[in-house]
């Protein structure tokens, strides 16, 4: 596995790397759910490559970017026996060198749920994976349909800024009791764990009756009561997954989101509700890589 450090490494090396090439941006602190969209890239390409970055753009002032866990040996470790050609890592003062003041911005969509309650987060994000493009210039990029806000900013960026790549979203990685697996699940206190998993379940819960036809306002408010404490709701909406614009009625497909708060804690979670066609709005079917790698 080759392991580089600034963007021209990161070019000159994923150049030569056998086409197609799947890249999954990380901000490291490996879990099976990187490991899922790692696995995946490799199924569905020739070459993979993954980025590790804590990115300070993305993160506010009072978040948690000094401790952000940083595990880069045993990260890099499983990276390489996971069979990863190119591992990106690039160093806060090569990625922002002094006097760099370019955002990428994409409007409205970046300011609504996560981007109300995280001002600035996804101006970091779009601006950092837009730069890791450029220096990986993959054929695919691998989401995890956990940040689904970020997966609709990315799709949003990448068309507006002609960006040519395509987009595969990854169905969440999730714990046994059904909470999305994260690596801020490592601050959670043994009751805030506890309560954790009741927001998948409130989701899961309001999907599921929006499927079957329920009235929205009375599933929204069954959905609401299904969060236990410590847990206190931050949002709870239906939206369409493009413009993460709340949709109201029978709306299909639709997405239903949803954040807590635990303690310091933020835990962010989302349950697709499929369209008429039963074809999940958000998640990308599994594609063939033979029939890939022979177009
Ligand atoms: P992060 O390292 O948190 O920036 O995440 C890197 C990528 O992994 C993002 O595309 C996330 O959506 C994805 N990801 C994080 N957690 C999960 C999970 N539990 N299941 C699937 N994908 C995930």
């Amino acid at each position: 596995m080759h392991v580089v450090r600034t963007p021209a490494s990161a070019r000159a090396i994923a150049r030569t790397l056998l086409r197609p090439v799947g890249f999954v941006p990380t901000m490291g602190a490996l879990h099976r759910g990187h490991r899922t969209l790692v696995e995946r890239a490799q199924r569905e390409n020739a070459s993979v490559a993954v980025s590790i970055f804590v990115n300070p753009l993305q993160f506010g002032p009072s978040e948690d970017y000094e401790r952000y866990p940083r595990e880069f040996e045993k990260d890099a470790a499983l990276l390489d026996e996971l069979g990863v050609a190119l591992l990106y890592s690039p160093s806060v003062e090569r990625m922002y060198a002094p006097g760099f003041s370019t955002r990428v911005n994409v409007g409205v969509l970046a300011e609504r749920f996560e981007g109300a309650a995280r001002p600035g987060h996804f101006d970091g994000v779009a601006t950092v994976v837009a730069k890791l493009l450029h220096a990986i210039e993959p054929t695919t990029m691998y989401l995890g349909q956990k940040d689904a806000q970020q997966t609709a900013v990315l799709r949003r960026m990448i068309a507006d800024l002609d960006v040519p790549v395509d987009v595969v979203v990854c169905p969440t990685t999730r714990e046994a009791d059904g909470l999305a697996l994260s690596s801020r699940n490592a601050y959670l206190s043994a009751e805030e764990r506890a309560a954790a998993p009741s927001l998948h379940r409130a989701l899961a819960l309001a999907a599921e009756a929006l499927l079957h036809g329920q009235d929205p306002d009375v599933t929204m408010t069954r959905a609401r009561s299904v969060l236990l404490p410590p847990l206190a709701w931050d949002y709870l909406s239906v939206v369409d997954v493009e413009r993460f614009e709340p949709v109201r009625g029978h709306t299909r497909p639709a997405l239903v989101i949803g954040a807590a708060r635990a303690g310091a804690v933020r835990l962010i979670d989302n349950v697709s509700v499929a369209g008429i066609d039963e074809r999940d709005p958000l998640v990308t079917p599994e594609r063939d890589r033979d029939r890939l790698i022979r177009a």
